[in-house]
């Protein structure tokens, strides 16, 4: 049992309600974290507001490469911890451990990149002999919400490059999953991370997230979740910077000329890791008729080795989705697509939070299983006739983060790739790959087409400055 608190500029909240975490898998209180209520977000707001005493780079880089090595030396404890409260299969958390790794020793080597630009006047006929120049200035408060999926990744990827622009940030992780996001909290502060430039918040909804939102101090909102409350952000956020990256429908296209065994692989893993609860998880299968018996006969077969079963035991590989009566969720949605005409041909059974593996075909293409996003490990497989009718079923719904298309015909790879309307298209890969410096959103739905990872994420905390001098 881990009892932890909220975070004011980095001190913890001596009282109020407790929060009980509980292991998705057992249902046990795996932790505990005191609350903070209205006055302890306007204190964390304004303390991050006030704050001038900005370390240099040279001591950001340091706070980032010191938290990188303990959380090295911890990776197996906070693996656990993701587990614990998250329901991930434990070679889940350990990969996420991982990643934050990755995203702070990039963002690390950000903080000392310089990233000024110079324009020289004299080259127009309007201009003068001068030169301006531009500099990268910290926002005074940022605000990031995060959701529970990748419950330290996703936390790592908005502290990190806040840091890296020294900028304060305020943040509000998932309530589901509040624990791993403390720990880290705490090892950045044990780095040398001064209190105001971090605050983490638990409490009631219309306390600290809302009031974050729509708080005239806040001068960006840097959101990961789900498109209702992304929308609902864009709504009452007013006047302010806004980052969106909001959920996922991502196709896999399997054309006729793939390797069936690469297909068969990125199908499988893209549908299952993190018990299919990644944003850019494939969200929908859609396989060229030639291929598509043997496809399916080997998605079936390659799916009963996906052990399903508790997260912490090593041999499991898919744990718990999130909590029971999202599992429940993802029941009645198979159901519903059996009743609309389709066919489970492995998995479909669920116990309390624990959804198997699940390959689902002949799926009606206005099924809500496609439609909308189905946060889960199911693996919805839909026939097309060519490479239009897949891009077209791929384009149809309203959200555009990511897409995979497998094949070994470069033309057919470029046609998707201009013609996806996403903000990723990945060949021969799942449409989750990327490291975590690379650029990563999505469109439509799934965004506003500003991009996180942590290069772009950088940006996003700070505004350009820029200055001319008559040399
Ligand atoms: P969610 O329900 O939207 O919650 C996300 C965060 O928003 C949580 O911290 C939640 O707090 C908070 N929140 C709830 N109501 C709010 C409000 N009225 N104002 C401000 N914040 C509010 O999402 P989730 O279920 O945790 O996560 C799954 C979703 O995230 C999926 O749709 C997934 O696709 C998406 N996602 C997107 C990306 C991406 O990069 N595009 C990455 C990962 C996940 P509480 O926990 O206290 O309710």
């Amino acid at each position: 049992m881990i009892a932890l608190a909220s975070l004011v500029a980095g001190r913890p909240v001596a009282h109020g309600p407790l929060l009980e975490v509980r292991s998705p898998y057992s249902g046990q209180v795996v932790g505990t974290v005191v609350q903070a209520n209205r006055a302890d977000t306007e204190r964390a707001i304004a303390g991050a507001a006030a704050f001038r005493a900005t370390p240099t780079r040279y001591q950001r880089a340091e706070i980032l490469e010191k938290t990188r090595v303990a959380l090295e030396a911890r990776r197996e404890e906070f693996a656990r911890t993701i587990s614990s409260e998250a329901g991930l299969a434990l070679r889940e958390g350990r990969y996420e451990v991982g990643r934050t790794i990755d995203v702070l020793r990039f963002a690390a080597m950000e903080t000392l990149r310089d990233d000024g630009q110079i324009f020289s006047c004299d080259i127009s006929a309007q201009g003068k002999p001068r030169k301006i120049f531009t500099t990268r200035e910290p926002l005074r408060c940022a605000a990031a919400i995060t959701p529970f999926n990748h419950p330290l990744n996703q936390v790592a990827h908005k502290v990190g490059p806040a840091i890296a622009a020294g900028t304060p940030l305020v943040l509000k992780p998932s309530e589901k999953t509040p624990l791993v996001a403390l720990l880290f909290a705490a090892l950045l502060h044990e780095a040398g991370l001064p209190g105001p430039m971090l605050s983490v918040l638990l409490g009631p909804t219309a306390e600290v997230a809302e009031l974050l939102v729509r708080h005239p101090e806040v001068e960006v909102v840097a959101f990961t979740g789900s498109v209702p409350v992304g929308k609902r952000i864009a709504a009452t956020a007013g006047y302010k910077k806004l980052v969106l990256e909001l959920g996922g429908n991502d196709p896999l296209i399997v054309l006729d000329d793939a390797d069936l065994d690469l297909a068969v692989t990125l199908a499988a893993e893209g549908s299952y890791r993190n018990s299919g609860q990644r944003c850019t998880a494939v969200k929908r299968i859609l396989v060229q008729a030639g291929i598509a018996p043997e496809f399916t006969r080997r998605l079936a077969e390659r799916t009963r080795e996906y052990v399903c079963g508790d997260p912490l035991d090593e041999a499991t590989r898919v744990g718990t989705v999130i909590d029971e009566a999202s599992a429940i969720q993802l029941e009645a949605v198979v159901r519903e697509a059996v009743a609309a005409g389709a066919r489970v041909i492995a998995g479909g059974n669920r116990r309390g939070a624990l959804m198997e593996p699940t390959v689902i075909v002949d799926v009606p293409r206005d099924c809500r299983m496609v439609v909308s996003e189905s946060f889960g490990p199911l693996a919805p497989v839909m026939v097309v006739r060519d490479l239009d009718d897949a891009l077209e079923v791929a384009n149809s719904t309203a959200y555009g983060l990511s897409s995979g298309v497998v094949t070994t015909n470069l033309n057919s790879a470029m046609k998707a790739i201009r013609t996806l309307r996403c903000g990723t298209v990945n060949i021969n890969e799942v449409p989750g790959f990327r490291v975590e410096s690379s650029p990563f959103g999505g469109i439509k739905d799934s965004g506003l087409g500003i991009k996180e990872g942590v290069v772009e994420a950088i940006k996003g905390y700070s505004f350009v400055k820029t200055f001319s001098l008559p040399w």
